[in-house]
């Protein structure tokens, strides 16, 4: 067991490290955050920032020698930086669970190795293997194999000659899916630790806007028969994986099937919820998990609803010159939790910060925050 005050590192300086610094804060740990970019949200409040590149020699020494143990907020993290720090340090999620989820090939074929029902799929390594693409694939979504994120790296397409286009456009291997009717989108957010105990967080169903995260609704509104189905198939990811960490797993509802649609090695943007609605937040768990800790009750003391807010707010007036929307709208709500994440520039598609509206019943939460983001100029 680590106990603070050690010093924790994070690799990754975005909106979801900021969070786990102050989980971390908050049980007496100090924490190291690694992020090339000076002036990330995580490193503003982390107790050192190291600007460096994750693969930096120099700096994964420095953080071997004055840490007691790792973790990261994003897949992209390589997972060789992750497999030298293990040989000195901690690290938890392990390198080759990382290595899974941040790869579709590799995370896909895992999916299916392991018995876990996905959409149908087909790798597109070559212009060659669209030879096996046969016409009811369409409509389709290729998506890159790595570095996609929010929606990036997609393309939606309807014939076999706009996805070569497509591929030849990314120019690197891709996954092509069939595109589905979504009854639904749900995420589970679950933490393991190394004793191999785990948790669920209530699940959320997720509503997004051009790729993007948009709004979480909590509990999510489908029958108790997935709910618990989603749970399962979380845990036994993770226990596939030997995971240790925070995990989330994306699923697809469609038409009352489940499908996973993809899964992350941290905690998640539609996880956010878990800090004011639940006992323990996905970030304390992620704390919890690396240092050896029991985990807490990821118990949701209210449903809630989280919506995102994006650089785009910023620009409703005027394309060019970025206005800042009027908070003091959602500030008077009572049972409505802002959080900015420090970023000083506001670009469309940009993460910038969050609400969420905590209420005793979902209905009446979902009611407060649409009318809020309305308030706000979102139709
Ligand atoms: P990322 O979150 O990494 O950008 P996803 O694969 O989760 O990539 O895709 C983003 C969103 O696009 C999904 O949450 C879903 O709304 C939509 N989407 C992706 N794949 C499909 C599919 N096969 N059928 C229908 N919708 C899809
Ligand atoms: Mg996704």
């Amino acid at each position: 067991m680590i106990n603070a005050p050690a010093t924790l590192a994070m690799l990754g300086g975005g909106q979801l490290g900021r969070f786990f610094v102050n989980a971390a804060h908050e049980l007496g740990y100090r924490v190291m955050v690694v992020d090339p970019q000076e002036d990330c949200p995580a490193g503003l409040i982390a107790d050192e920032h190291i600007v460096a590149d994750y693969d930096d020699a120099e700096a994964l020494e420095y953080i071997a020698k004055n840490c007691a143990a790792a973790t990261t907020e994003f897949e992209n993290v390589p997972a060789k930086t992750l497999e030298v720090l293990s040989q000195h340090i901690q690290v938890h999620p392990s390198a080759s669970a990382v290595a899974v989820a941040q790869d579709r090939i590799i995370e896909k074929t895992f999916l299916r190795d392991n018995g876990f029902t996905t959409a149908p799929f087909l790798i597109i390594e070559n212009e060659s293997d669209f030879n096996e693409v046969t016409d009811d694939y369409f409509p389709a979504i290729l998506k890159v194999s790595r570095f996609g994120y929010d929606g990036k790296g997609q393309e939606r397409i309807s014939s076999i000659e706009e996805a070569k286009q497509a591929f030849q456009d990314f120019g690197a291997p891709c996954v092509i899916e069939k595109m589905l009717s979504l009854d639904l989108e749900v995420s589970v957010v679950m933490a393991r630790n190394a004793n191999g105990d785990s948790e669920c967080f209530t699940l959320a169903e997720n509503q997004h806007s051009n790729g993007i995260l948009d709004i979480s609704i909590v509990p999510a509104r489908t029958t108790q028969d997935l709910l618990d189905k989603a749970k399962q198939v979380a845990n036994e990811l993770a226990e596939k994986l030997e995971y240790v960490g925070v995990l989330a797993v994306e699923f697809f509802i469609s038409n009352d099937k489940l499908l996973v649609n993809e899964i992350a090695p941290r905690p998640h943007n539609s996880g956010h919820f878990t800090i004011d609605a639940c006992v323990t937040s996905q970030y304390e768990q992620q704390v919890r998990a690396l240092c050896g800790l029991p985990l807490g009750s990821p118990q949701s003391h209210n449903a809630s609803v989280m919506v995102n807010l994006l650089g785009d707010l910023w620009f409703q007036k005027d394309n060019e010159k970025s206005i800042e929307p009027a908070w003091n709208v959602l500030t008077t709500i009572p049972n409505l939790k802002l959080h900015f994440y420090g970023k000083t520039s506001a670009r469309p598609g940009r993460k910038m910060g969050h609400f969420v509206v905590v209420d005793r019943q979902m209905d009446s939460a979902l009611d407060v925050a649409l009318d809020a983001r309305k308030k706000i100029g979102v139709q």
